[in-house]
C-alpha cells in the first residue's frame, strides 16, 4: 500500500518536470489572441454616435502611494454628464486623459466604460484613478474624450497575440476576459485611502 502512494507522487514529479520545460518553450510561440480575434482592438457599440459629454467636474481628492512608494497615485472624483440623442441603449469607452496643465504634457490614461438608455441625460458620479511619477498635486486635470472606435484590448496589451501556453486557458475564459474589459477598475495595485466607502 505504502509503496503505491510513493509510485503515485512520483507519477506526479514526472508529470510535472515534463510540463514545465514543455510550457517554457511553447511560451515563445505566439498566436492569435482570442479575446479580439487577434486584432489587438475591441470595438465599441455604433450607438456611441449618438452619445456626447455635455459637461465634467473634476475633484481632486489625496494622493496616495503605491506599496513600494515609486507612483503617486492621483485619485479624481468625477461628475460627468452624458447624453444620448439616439433612440438605442449605447456602450462605449470612455477615455480620461490626466494631463499636466503647466506644461500640457500626458501622465496617464484611463478607461472607463458607460452605458446609457436611448434619449436619456445622465450625470454620473464617480472615482478615478491615476498613477504618475512625479509628486505635485494641483497641476493637473482630467480631459475625458469618448471614444467611438476601437480600444486596446486588455488580455493580450494589443498585440492580438498572446504566448501558445496560455491559448488553452485564455479561450476557455474567453467570456470572462471579455467581460472583465468592461467593468470599469481601479488602477492596480489599489491602495485605497482608508476613508474610501467604495
Ligand atoms: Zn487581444
Amino acid at each position: 500500500m505504502r509503496l503505491l502512494e510513493n509510485f503515485k507522487i512520483q507519477k506526479k514529479y514526472i508529470a510535472f518536470f515534463a510540463l514545465v520545460p514543455l510550457m517554457g518553450i511553447t511560451a515563445l510561440v505566439d498566436t492569435s489572441c482570442p479575446v479580439c480575434d487577434g486584432s489587438g482592438f475591441v470595438y465599441s457599440n455604433p450607438e456611441m454616435e449618438f452619445v456626447t459629454i455635455t459637461g465634467i467636474e473634476s475633484t481632486e481628492l489625496p494622493v496616495t502611494r503605491d506599496a513600494c512608494g515609486m507612483f503617486i497615485i492621483y485619485n479624481f472624483e468625477i461628475k460627468l454628464s452624458v447624453e444620448n440623442s439616439g433612440p438605442d441603449t449605447a456602450t462605449g469607452w470612455l477615455l480620461m486623459h490626466l494631463i499636466d496643465f503647466k506644461d500640457g504634457q500626458l501622465i496617464d490614461r484611463q478607461y472607463t466604460v458607460i452605458e446609457i438608455p436611448g434619449n436619456e441625460s445622465w450625470t454620473i458620479t464617480y472615482r478615478i484613478s491615476f498613477q504618475a511619477g512625479h509628486d505635485e498635486p494641483h497641476r493637473t486635470e482630467v480631459q475625458p474624450k469618448l471614444l467611438k472606435g476601437e480600444v486596446p484590448c486588455e488580455t493580450c496589451s494589443g498585440t492580438g497575440g498572446i504566448s501558445i501556453n496560455t491559448w488553452p486557458i485564455v479561450n476557455a475564459l474567453k467570456d470572462d476576459f471579455q467581460a472583465l474589459q468592461y467593468e470599469p477598475k481601479p488602477w492596480a495595485p489599489p491602495t485605497w485611502p482608508v476613508d474610501d466607502e467604495g
